[in-house]
């Protein structure tokens, strides 16, 4: 499964949830896919996806929002895992990761990361979160429904093959433009309240 396909599914399955998207190609191939209000695109902050779903899942607590998504890469959770054990320590029941695992880095020539070495569901699993994985479609749609529904701190694992999608243009929005969207649409989301995804 190649990334931009995993990306396709994924935003069918999360219009009405708040989605934090990992830095670079990841956000850009999401963008040109759909670049929607419910989108927060980490823009130049590599490995913050998961400390920023981490505390919107916390703050959206007693929300009618059945979880907070979080895109996140290999290389980028490799840079600071420390979200595994902060969200299992912190019980944080609406944080939900989907880590984008293609064991390289994507967006700098493809050079390896750690990943081939590490067993990311086992890290997060001792860390007391509740972890499924896949490699296919019908697997992650089957996957990401029980997830979803799944109190707690929750992992997908989705492995998918290295490489990015081509002709995919920057995304050139500034950052703070990208902040007040999500921000307006999330308040919007959290007043008018559905309990859909
Ligand atoms: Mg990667």
């Amino acid at each position: 499964m190649k990334r931009i396909e995993a990306l396709e599914v994924l935003n069918e399955l999360t219009a009405e949830l708040p989605v934090v998207v990992t830095c670079a190609a990841t956000s850009r191939e999401l963008a040109s896919v759909e670049n929607r209000d419910n989108h927060f695109y980490v823009l130049d902050s590599m490995g913050l996806v998961g400390s920023i779903t981490t505390g919107l899942a916390l703050a959206a607590k007693d929300s009618d929002l059945p979880k907070v998504i979080g895109l996140e890469g290999d290389g980028s959770l490799l840079m600071n895992p420390n979200v595994l054990p902060t969200g299992g320590f912190l019980g944080a029941e609406k944080l939900f990761l989907i880590l984008l695992d293609n064991q390289v880095y994507g967006s700098t020539a493809g050079l390896p990361t750690y990943s081939s070495h590490v067993d990311f569901g086992a890290l997060a699993e001792a860390a007391g979160w509740t972890v499924g994985r896949a490699a296919d479609d019908a697997r992650l749609r089957s996957e990401f429904d029980r997830l979803i529904a799944t109190s707690g701190p929750t992992l997908l694992h989705l492995s998918i093959e290295a490489g990015n999608a081509s002709d995919i243009p920057k995304l050139l929005v500034d950052p703070v433009v990208l902040s007040h969207r999500f921000q307006t649409w999330l308040t919007t989301r959290l007043a008018r309240g559905s309990g859909t995804r």
